[in-house]
């Protein structure tokens, strides 16, 4: 099994690959952005290791570059500590996990293992009603030739509708998908990021409706004639 780890603190690099090569993964090591994307790009590569912080190229260009070719390689991203941002920014441009920075060897190789488990092959593809296309492994969405906006929230609920197409998705549902467990608020606030949704979907053009089904929840419909 085969990984990329782009990493420039050297001795970091060093260590986490040897004690992964121990396990048996074979490992290759760069310590720039571009060296790293061009890597990931001809390699076959298992996963990657991401750093955020990177000569040459950051990691979030990196993530983005490779979403954008369609590589659908797994990727961990690694930010820096008390960086709630950055771990937003990770997801949003397309990586699969993160770890902040410092962080132990034997969580790494878990989630590592983790998403090898899920793998690239488990990825969804792209999402379609009418002309909008939700791509969830890169995290765009866009309606022809407009790239919607989206808060995270939004492009869950979206997703959530866009994955069962004409059909009435019931708001609890919507919920559990896209609020954690820890949530406890009313399921109303669903209604909220509808609504929110409609207007950027109305505003870019889009031939998608969200369409309000009593009782029930909601359900995205093509509105393309
Ligand atoms: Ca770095």
């Amino acid at each position: 099994m085969q990984l990329l780890m782009v990493e420039d603190e050297e001795r970091l690099a060093q260590s986490l690959s040897q004690g992964l090569r121990a396990e048996g993964y074979a490992v290759d090591v760069v310590g720039d952005g571009l060296s790293g994307l061009e890597l990931a790009r001809s390699g076959d590569y298992a996963a990657v290791v991401l750093d955020l912080m990177l000569p040459g190229m950051n990691g979030f260009r990196v993530c983005e570059e490779l979403r954008r070719d369609a590589n659908a390689v797994p990727i961990l991203m690694l930010t820096a500590k008390n960086g709630e941002y950055d771990e937003a920014e990770a997801l949003d441009c397309g990586a699969d996990d993160f770890l902040s920075k410092p962080f132990s060897y034997v969580v790494l190789t878990a989630r590592l293992r983790a998403l090898l488990r899920r793998g690239a092959a488990s990825r969804p593809a792209v999402l379609a009603v009418g002309n909008l296309r939700i791509d969830p492994a890169a995290r765009r969405c866009t309606a022809g030739d407009t790239v919607l906006k989206l808060t995270n929230k939004e492009f869950g609920v979206l997703e959530c509708l866009v994955r069962r197409p004409d059909q009435a998705v019931p708001k609890a549902e919507i919920l559990d998908a896209v609020w954690d467990s820890a949530f406890r608020g009313d399921v109303n606030i669903v209604e909220v990021y509808i609504a929110a949704l409609r207007r950027k979907l109305h505003a870019a053009g889009a031939d998608c409706l969200i369409e309000t089904v009593r009782g029930i929840g909601y359900r995205a419909v093509s509105d393309a004639r």
